[in-house]
């Protein structure tokens, strides 16, 4: 962190601020260039805020030199994480992954024949919502906890471990006894207490992109989740909200390689939400795969305009099929290069 002093400082308010920040353990360095006078903090600045430093009516400006994420970033974890499935799946460093399923689960018949399907076209994971963030409270809420069951018998049947998101602390039990990745939905992404529970029971997280966040949002959410040492982190990006219509959300394709970079989780895309529409999610998950994404999830419905959630961006098995053809395609020619 730097103070940027404002010419008038005296001396006695410098020393002053100083002996504030060396009581605060923090190792103090005076910059002093030709027309500013400057103060570099070293240390664990977190109990620091840059605004309470701003009221000192002699400070001009205060600069952050590290990440307000620490476990998320690269800077202290290099390597890439790979990220272990129940199930022996791994997602990261190489590991690609496909989540594949129906937006939500409707039926046993529904979700066992999607299931199989895409598990014959190569999907390493089955997803489906148990229970739904709708927008409006008269949609289909999703089954609840019978959802989550049927999941367990596509599981069951297929070998396929199952995603499925949690959208309040009320389940934490059967989520963490049932499920093999719990996915944090974008409009819980900065629900912290939710993400601090998470956190807590160790195992894989599938942490969606908030539709308003910034990939440095991303990262501190990321971060809640981490702080308690047991549970892992998947990313994935899922659109924005931008002044763009034609499209239901803005895909950020060049948050994958941006995360990638400041990041060592492994970084999904969800081409379905982030278009909103079926036929962009062929484009845009190739697109993502080209941009180096460590996998994808994709929403699959045998019979789309029946779907009783999503059916509009959803691909159908036969489109599915022929969408991991491609992606093992642009896979092997990015691995060429
Ligand atoms: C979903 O994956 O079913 C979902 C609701 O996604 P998001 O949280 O990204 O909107
Ligand atoms: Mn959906």
């Amino acid at each position: 962190m730097i103070i940027i002093l404002k010419d008038t400082a005296t001396p006695e308010q410098i020393g002053e601020l100083r002996d504030a920040m060396t009581a605060r353990g923090l190792v103090v360095q005076d910059i002093i260039g030709e027309e500013k006078h400057m103060m570099g903090l070293a240390g664990d600045t977190s109990s620091v805020s840059d605004e309470g430093l701003e009221r000192y009516n002699f400070v001009d400006r205060v600069v952050k030199v590290s990440e307000p994420y620490k476990l998320s970033g690269r800077h202290f974890h290099p390597e890439d994480t790979t990220v272990n499935v129940p199930g022996g799946v791994s997602v990261g460093a190489g590991n690609f992954a496909v989540i594949a399923g129906p937006c939500s689960i409707e039926s046993e018949e529904q979700i066992l024949s999607i299931a199989r399907d895409v598990k014959r076209s190569g999907a390493t994971m089955l997803r489906g919502g148990a229970f739904k963030p709708r927008s409006s409270p008269y949609s289909f809420q999703g089954l609840g906890l019978d959802g989550l069951d049927l999941l367990k018998i596509a599981r069951e049947k297929t070998g396929l471990p199952i995603v499925t998101e949690l959208m309040s602390n009320e389940y934490l039990a059967e989520f963490e006894r049932d499920v093999d990745v719990i996915q944090i939905g974008a409009r819980n992404m900065q629900n912290f207490s939710l993400l601090r529970e998470v956190g807590e029971l160790g195992k894989p997280v599938l942490l969606k992109r908030g539709p308003s966040s910034t990939i440095e949002e991303l990262l501190m959410a990321a971060d809640y989740i981490l702080v308690g040492g047991k549970s892992s982190v998947i990313l994935c990006e899922r659109g924005i909200r931008t002044f763009e219509t034609a499209t239901r959300n803005t895909l950020d394709v060049s948050a994958v390689p941006v995360l990638k970079k400041k990041s060592h989780l492994p970084v999904l895309v969800d081409p379905s939400h982030g278009t909103g529409y079926w036929d962009l999610v062929y484009p845009m998950a190739l697109a993502s795969v080209a941009a180096g994404a460590d996998g994808l999830i994709i929403e699959v419905h045998d019979r789309p305009e029946f779907a009783l959630c999503d059916g509009q961006q959803s691909i159908t098995p036969v489109l599915f099929d022929q969408l991991m053809r491609s992606i093992r395609a642009v896979r092997g020619a990015v691995k060429e290069n």
